[in-house]
C-alpha cells in the first residue's frame, strides 16, 4: 500500500490481491514502507505525511477488523527500498505482490528494479493503474501519436473513451473480505498486528497547535471523505440516505436545488463562499477514489453517460476532476517536468530574480528583492491584499480555493518574477493535498511554461482578480484583519495612505512595473 492507496474501497491492488489470495487460500498482509529519503526527494510536507499516518492508523484498525495485518517498515537508503521488500516478502514466504502504480519517474524506477529483482526469486509483480478513471497512456493525440499537452481536445477524447466503457472505467474493484484463513492467531503472522503505525518521522514532526489543527479540518478516513463528498452534492446528504435522485420524485427538486454542485457552474471561482468539494486532500492521499466522485455524482443526477461538456454545475465539477487525470498524464508521459524541468523549454533560460547574484548582506542598499519579496510571499505580506489572505490561508489551513491558488502562483512567478520551482516547493510544504501532478500543472500554467498554459503576456491584475474572486471582501477581511474595516473597491487595491494608517504594508512592486518586467523577460528568454 503506498501513500496515494489510503483507503480499503476502490482499491485495486488491494481487492485484486484479496481474491487471488481466496484462490490459492493463502492469506493477504499489507505492506507500507515509509522512507524518509524520498518524502525529502519529493518535497513531501510534513502536513500531508501526518494526513497519511492519521489515514493508515485508521486503515490498519479496518484491516485488522477482516484479519488482514498491516505491516509498517522505515526503510534507508530508498534505492535499497526494492530489495529490502524482497527480503522480507520473502520471509513471509510471498509469492505475489500486488501494488497500485505511482507515475512520478524516480518510483516508475523503483517498480521496476522490483520486477526486475523479484523474477528470479520467483515473485510475481501486479502493478495496477488505480489513480486516474483513465490511466496514463490511453489517450493520445491521433496527428501527433504523443500525449496530449492541451486539455480540451483531451477532455473530448477522455469523455469518449470513458462513455465507451463506463464499467471499465468506474466500476469499483471487489471491497477486500475477511483472510482465509485467519492469520491473526497464526505464530507466523500474528504479532504484525502489534506493529504500530508511528505517529510522526523524524524530520517531519509537526508541532502540536498544527497537529491538532489539521486533524479538526482534515479528519482522516474514508468515511469522513464520503461525508465530505455529500455535503457537497447535497445539503440533506447528511440527514437523509442519499440514493439516485429521480428528478420527478416528490422532494427531488428540493435536493437538487440546495446542493452546491448545481451552483458549482457559477460560483466556482468565489473564493469568499464555500463553493468547492474541498475533496483534494482525500483525493491525493487516495482516502476517497476518483471513480466513486463520479459514479455518486452520475448516480445523484441519473446521468447515464458522464457529462462532461455542457455548462451546468455537475459538467463543470466534472471537467474539473477530468483537470487531475489530464496533469497525470502528463506527468507520466512527459517525464522531464517532474525533473524540475519546464514543459515548454524554450523557457529555461528565463531569467529569474533568484537566479541572480545575491547582494551583499553588509550592503546598506535596498535589501535582495528576492529574498525579501519570497518572505513576504510566504509570510503573506506583499501589501497585495488578496495574494496576502490566499498565502494565510494556506498557511493556517493547508489548502486554499483554486483561483486563489492561481493568482498567488502568478505572483510569484510573474510580478516577483521568482522561479515557479520556488513556490511549487513551499506549496508542497503547506498544502494538505500536495499532488506532484497538479501541483506542478497548476504552477506550469501560471508561469507559462506548461502544458496548454497562460500565455506570458496574459498577467493577472491581481486587483481586478480580487474583486471577481472575493466580491464580498469577506475573504480578505477573514484572513487579512489589518483591513478588516476597510468596505468597498478600496479593498483590494487599498491606496498607500490608508494603509500606512492601519500598520499595513505597501505592494513589493506595482503591478504596471511587475507586468512589464515579465513580459520583457519571457520575451526574450536569457536577458534580465
Ligand atoms: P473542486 O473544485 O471541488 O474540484 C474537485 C477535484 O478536481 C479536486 O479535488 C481536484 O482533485 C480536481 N481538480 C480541481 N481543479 C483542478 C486543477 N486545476 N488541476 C488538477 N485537478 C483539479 N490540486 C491538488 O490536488 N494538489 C496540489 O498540490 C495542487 N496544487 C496546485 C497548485 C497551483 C498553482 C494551482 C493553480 C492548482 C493546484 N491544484 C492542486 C489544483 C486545484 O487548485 C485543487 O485541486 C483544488 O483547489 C482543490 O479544491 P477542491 O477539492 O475544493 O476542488
Amino acid at each position: 500500500m503506498r501513500m496515494t492507496d489510503m483507503r480499503l474501497s476502490d482499491n485495486r491492488g488491494l481487492s485484486n490481491a484479496c481474491m487471488q489470495s481466496r484462490m490459492d487460500g493463502v492469506p493477504v498482509i499489507v505492506l507500507f514502507v515509509i522512507s524518509p529519503q524520498d518524502y525529502i526527494a519529493h518535497d513531501r510536507g510534513a502536513r500531508k505525511i501526518d494526513f497519511t499516518l492519521r489515514n493508515l492508523r485508521l486503515l490498519k484498525e479496518r484491516l485488522a477488523d477482516l484479519d488482514i495485518p498491516l505491516h509498517a517498515v522505515s526503510f534507508t537508503p530508498r534505492k535499497k527500498i526494492p530489495e529490502k521488500v524482497l527480503a522480507l516478502v520473502n520471509s513471509f514466504g510471498c509469492k505475489r505482490i500486488y501494488a497500485n502504480i505511482e507515475y512520478e519517474v524516480d518510483e516508475l524506477r523503483r517498480d521496476t528494479e522490483l520486477c526486475k529483482l523479484a523474477r528470479p526469486l520467483g515473485i510475481q509483480v501486479n502493478l495496477r493503474h488505480n489513480k486516474s478513471i483513465i490511466e496514463p497512456g490511453v489517450l493520445y493525440a491521433p496527428s501527433s501519436g504523443k500525449a496530449y499537452a492541451v486539455y480540451s481536445p483531451y477532455r473530448k477524447l477522455w469523455l469518449k473513451t470513458a462513455n465507451a466503457n463506463l464499467a471499465h472505467y468506474l466500476e469499483a474493484p471487489k471491497h477486500p473480505n475477511a483472510n482465509e484463513p485467519s492469520v491473526r492467531e497464526s505464530s507466523t503472522f500474528g504479532h504484525l498486528f502489534a506493529t504500530e503505525i508511528p505517529t510522526s518521522i523524524s524530520g517531519f514532526e509537526l508541532d502540536n497547535t498544527d497537529k491538532a489543527k489539521m486533524a479538526e479540518i482534515w479528519p482522516e478516513g474514508e468515511e469522513r471523505a464520503r461525508e465530505i463528498l455529500l455535503r457537497f452534492l447535497s445539503t440533506k446528504a447528511r440527514s437523509t440516505q442519499l440514493g439516485a435522485v429521480d428528478p420527478l420524485a416528490p422532494g427531488a427538486q428540493d435536493v437538487l436545488k440546495h446542493n452546491r454542485i448545481v451552483k458549482y457552474g457559477d460560483d466556482r471561482d468565489r473564493a469568499d463562499k464555500d463553493t468547492t468539494s474541498r475533496l483534494s486532500p482525500y483525493l491525493s492521499s487516495g482516502v476517497i477514489s476518483a471513480r466513486e466522485l463520479l459514479r455518486t455524482t452520475m448516480e445523484l443526477f441519473n446521468m447515464k453517460t458522464i457529462n462532461g461538456e455542457g455548462d451546468t454545475g455537475a459538467s463543470r465539477w466534472i471537467q474539473e476532476v477530468i483537470w487531475r487525470d489530464f496533469y497525470t498524464d502528463v506527468l507520466a508521459s512527459f517525464p522531464r517536468v517532474s525533473m524540475g524541468r519546464p514543459f515548454l523549454e524554450k523557457y529555461s533560460t528565463v531569467v529569474w530574480e533568484n537566479h541572480q547574484a545575491p547582494q551583499d548582506p553588509n550592503s546598506a542598499g535596498k535589501p535582495n528583492s528576492d529574498a525579501d519579496g519570497l518572505m513576504r510571499w510566504k509570510l503573506g505580506k506583499t501589501g497585495v491584499p488578496v495574494v496576502d489572505a490566499a498565502m494565510r490561508c494556506i498557511n493556517e489551513m493547508g489548502w486554499v480555493h483554486n483561483r486563489l491558488r492561481m493568482i498567488v502562483a502568478m505572483y510569484l512567478c510573474k510580478h516577483l518574477m521568482i522561479d515557479w520551482k520556488v513556490g511549487e516547493r513551499y506549496f508542497m510544504e503547506k498544502l494538505i493535498d500536495g499532488d506532484l501532478a497538479s501541483n506542478n500543472g497548476g504552477w506550469q500554467w501560471s508561469a507559462s511554461t506548461g502544458v496548454d498554459p497562460c500565455p506570458y503576456f496574459r498577467i493577472f491584475n491581481p486587483h481586478s482578480q480580487s474583486t471577481k474572486a472575493d466580491p464580498s471582501g469577506d475573504f480578505i477581511r477573514h484572513w487579512v484583519p489589518e483591513l478588516k474595516l476597510v468596505r468597498g473597491p478600496d479593498l483590494h487595491n487599498p491606496s498607500h495612505s490608508v494603509v500606512d494608517k492601519l500598520g499595513y504594508p505597501r505592494p513589493v512592486i506595482e503591478h504596471k512595473e511587475g507586468r512589464e518586467r515579465a513580459m520583457r523577460r519571457f520575451k526574450n528568454p536569457g536577458e534580465a
